[in-house]
């Protein structure tokens, strides 16, 4: 177990607002960023996750899985963009600097590491599933890769897009597209709405299916949608991989 300090936890960074007059999920709890203490970092393959502990007691040692959100080539500075859903990720955005946390890991084949050969990569997020997506594609901007990223990035609205400015910053390094499909589209938007489903990959999936991986991290009915569609529109099976966050 690696033991590190929190550098800042920063609330509501790069969206997770509410939708404006929608109610929409706009839960994002914060990104955690952390310093190694005592070592030289904590290494990891853009796309894996690590089992997280924050205040260690003799009587508590809870641990959560939590992807990485940062660069995959920075093991001095880690960052995890968090949901708060429950007890423990409602507490991220008030962990002060310097607070102990211990990560075991990493863990996961959720990597693009693995396909070095792949011509491209298709990835298909959706809420907070963004957290690996977005560790690939900044791994990516900083090694130059020339390849073709398309993102399919799924969000109940517009304000409610994490990482929305850092994403659109990444086109200018990387030969990025990013599709967003918005569940309550506001006046005027004319892009993709509703759910990702099989005529929105349809109509953005490369023709020659086999010649891109996938990546797909979702909630559970859009990681099932997907699966389905995929399957249908025959990309081959062994081009397709799922990051479930949902343990249940
Ligand atoms: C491989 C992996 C990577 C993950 N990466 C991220 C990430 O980058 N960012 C992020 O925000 N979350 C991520 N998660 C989910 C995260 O681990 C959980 O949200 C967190 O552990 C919940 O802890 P809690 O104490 O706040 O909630 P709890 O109080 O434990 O639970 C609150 C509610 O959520 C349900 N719940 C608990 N855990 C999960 C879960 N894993 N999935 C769905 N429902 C759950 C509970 O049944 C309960 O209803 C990841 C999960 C996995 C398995």
């Amino acid at each position: 177990m690696r033991e590190c300090a929190a550098d800042v936890s920063q609330s509501e960074r790069a969206g997770g607002a509410r939708c404006r007059g929608h109610g929409g999920a706009g839960d994002f709890g914060g990104t955690l960023a952390l310093r190694p203490l005592g070592h030289e970092g904590f290494k990891f393959q853009p796309g894996q996750f690590a089992w997280l502990t924050l205040n260690i007691t003799p009587l508590s040692m809870r641990e959560h899985p939590f992807s990485m959100s940062s660069s995959g080539d920075r093991a001095d500075r880690l960052e995890f963009g968090i949901k708060a859903i429950g007890d423990f990720t409602s507490q991220i955005k008030d962990v002060q600097p310097g607070t102990r946390a211990y990560l075991d890991g990493p863990y996961g084949v959720f990597t693009t590491e693995r396909y070095w050969d792949s011509a491209g990569f298709m990835l298909i997020a959706g809420g907070v599933g963004i957290t690996p997506i977005f560790s690939i594609l900044l791994t990516a901007s900083e090694r130059n890769d020339e390849r073709p990223f398309l993102l399919i990035y799924a969000a109940s609205c517009w304000e409610d897009i994490t990482y929305r400015e850092e994403l659109e910053a990444l086109k200018e390094a990387l030969d990025l597209d990013i599709v967003y499909v918005l569940r309550k589209a506001h006046d005027g938007w004319e892009g993709e709405t509703g759910y990702v489903d099989k005529a929105v990959l349809e109509r953005h999936i490369p023709r020659h299916r086999g010649s891109r991986h996938y990546f797909v991290c979702a909630a559970p009915v859009i990681m099932r949608a997907v699966e389905l569609a995929l399957f249908e529109l025959e990309v081959p099976i062994t081009n397709v991989h799922m990051e479930h966050f949902d343990l249940a």
